[in-house]
């Protein structure tokens, strides 16, 4: 039985440990399971586009920032660093002017 390669060091001698995979180069573990989910992510921006981590997005409404008195205008612009999945604010952004938040993918579009 052959595993995947490490996703952090791309090492082969990967072993299984009950659910995890590990990887005795650099330590790594993680739950080949929960990699396949995050791969069939399908989170859309405001106009039905597919996103994906690294995607530059600009704002597609003003927002509000929670617990501050702050509001993103349309049109700034994020980077989108993580999905996750969710009812909302699937995506961690890195905004401009407003540093890492959690943004939700209807409010953003694919720039
Ligand atoms: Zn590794």
């Amino acid at each position: 039985m052959s595993f995947p390669p490490c996703p952090s060091c791309k090492s082969e001698f990967v072993y299984k440990d009950q659910n995890d995979l590990v990887c005795p180069e650099c330590a790594y573990e993680w739950n080949p399971q929960e990699i396949l989910a995050e791969e069939t992510l399908t989170i859309k921006d405001a106009n039905g586009t597919l996103l994906g981590e690294g995607d530059k997005v600009t704002l597609a409404k003003d927002l509000k920032v929670k617990g501050s008195s702050q509001v993103l205008k349309v049109g700034t612009k994020a980077v989108i660093r993580r999905m996750v999945e969710g009812k909302d604010h699937q995506l961690d952004c890195k905004v401009d002017g407003a540093g890492e938040m959690m943004v939700t993918a209807k409010f953003v579009k694919k720039a």
